[in-house]
């Protein structure tokens, strides 16, 4: 088939973010097909009868295969340093089928208390419908993780850096905590991305996408993903998405791997331009504190320096989170939602990992459903303020929230 040249081993995951796929159909075109079908025709019975067995590869319905949906696996995979990846509708689908292979009635799970909201209702709400418990710990204190070891525990599930303070584990040493108790590791790898961070490197078993950040990019499709080693995709995971459903769709697949060719630039382009912004925050008189892995006055900089180098180098990805000036809890909310009213390029959305920048107040936002106490503990004050920084030019970002910030002064 001279349109289907297989790629040479060893190559670099930024030319295999462009280059890998599925094979190409008999017509040779050059980007990638969407196979926008629900079922394959079958050469004949006998095959048919074969590929339903999973005797013999084949596609037969999108609900147990699709080529686009391989094609965004493969490369996903690839990216990661994984054997396989399997994907699914949404980051959240992700990790409920990853809760539903895993585990059963009886088992227990340490998870951090910082990682994303739906996350933990997952684990404390509807798997704990399942008998299944879970501790909520620290992300930054090894010794909380190990303290929190059962005999019963059979999963740790972290994500780094978190949102929206961007604190940073130690995955190598969590990774070492779980195969000591003979439990396994996941990691929620949607902050950094593949480009930046690599948590199989580390002694991870399961990384955990939500498509619909960095990986599409580009703020228009949900999808998700778990990569791991072949045999947990092959035994534990397709049995589930094939008989429960939580599958990605071809288009929203093929929609996120073409946004996984430019992952690579937009993330080092996207934490350049995050870093610059940080820098001058730290300088700016109406900011008490910034929260930004690259900058040396972040508490885990050096870590997140070495864990976030899957390009070369140690960045910081492209969250940015600050707290205004302000003296009570209510000027510090007043004094955060004018500099969040005053942008004119910026948007006031909560999704993160578009090339456009978004701006939010988690407090009343995404970790509004928190009582205060629990904000409290989670260190979100009302004077807090998430970027997740886009492409625009450094100049107009500074200066768009120079209007909110300058009158603070
Ligand atoms: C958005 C997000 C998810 C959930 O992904 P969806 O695609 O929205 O379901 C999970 N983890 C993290 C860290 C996220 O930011």
């Amino acid at each position: 088939m001279p349109h289907n040249k297989t790629l040479p081993e060893g190559l670099h995951p930024d030319t295999l973010a462009v280059r890998i796929a599925s094979e190409k159909s008999q017509y040779g075109e050059h980007s990638e097909a969407l196979f926008l079908t629900s079922s394959f025709i079958q050469p004949d019975a006998a095959t048919a009868a074969r590929r339903f067995a999973m005797e013999e590869d084949g596609y037969t319905y999108t609900r147990v295969g699709n080529p686009t949906v391989s094609s965004l696996e493969l490369r996903l995979a690839a990216l990661e340093g994984t054997e396989a990846a399997i994907a699914t509708s949404t980051g959240m689908a992700a990790i409920l089928l990853l809760g539903m292979g895993l585990l059963k009635n009886g088992d227990h799970v340490v998870c951090s208390q910082s990682v994303f909201g739906s996350t933990i209702r997952l684990f404390a709400g509807e798997f704990s419908k399942w008998g299944i418990t879970t501790s909520f710990v620290s992300q930054t204190d090894v010794a909380a993780w190990q303290a929190a070891i059962q005999p019963n525990t059979k999963l740790l599930f972290a994500e780094t850096p978190t949102n929206p303070l961007t604190d940073i584990c130690d995955i190598q040493a969590l990774a070492d905590v779980a195969h000591n108790a003979g439990a396994l590791l996941a990691v929620d790898n949607c902050f950094c991305s593949p480009a930046l961070q690599q948590p199989k490197r580390f002694g991870a078993d399961f990384i955990i996408h939500s498509g619909t950040k960095y990986l599409d990019g580009q703020g228009r499709v949900m999808a998700g993903a778990i990569c791991c080693d072949r045999k947990y995709v092959d035994d534990v995971f397709l049995p589930i998405t094939r008989t429960a459903g939580m599958v990605l769709s071809p288009f929203n697949a093929w929609v996120v791997l073409k946004g996984m060719e430019t992952l690579g630039i937009r993330m080092q382009a996207q934490s350049e331009r995050s870093l610059a912004l940080a820098t001058w925050l730290e300088g700016h008189p109406a900011v008490k504190r910034v929260y930004y892995p690259g900058l040396a006055s972040h508490p885990q900089h050096a870590l997140a320096m070495r864990q976030q180098s899957a390009s070369g180098k140690g960045q910081g990805a492209a969250v940015v989170s600050f707290d205004v000036q302000g003296d009570s809890p209510e000027a510090l909310r007043r004094n955060a939602f004018a500099a969040i009213d005053a942008v004119r390029v910026c948007s006031i959305t909560t999704n993160l990992g578009d090339v456009k920048t978004t701006i939010s107040h988690p407090a009343s936002t995404s970790h509004g459903r928190l009582t205060e106490d629990q904000r409290q503990a989670a260190c979100i004050g009302q004077g807090l303020i998430r970027l997740a920084v886009g492409l625009e030019h450094i100049e107009d970002l500074r200066a768009d929230l120079a209007l909110g910030l300058d009158p603070l002064q």
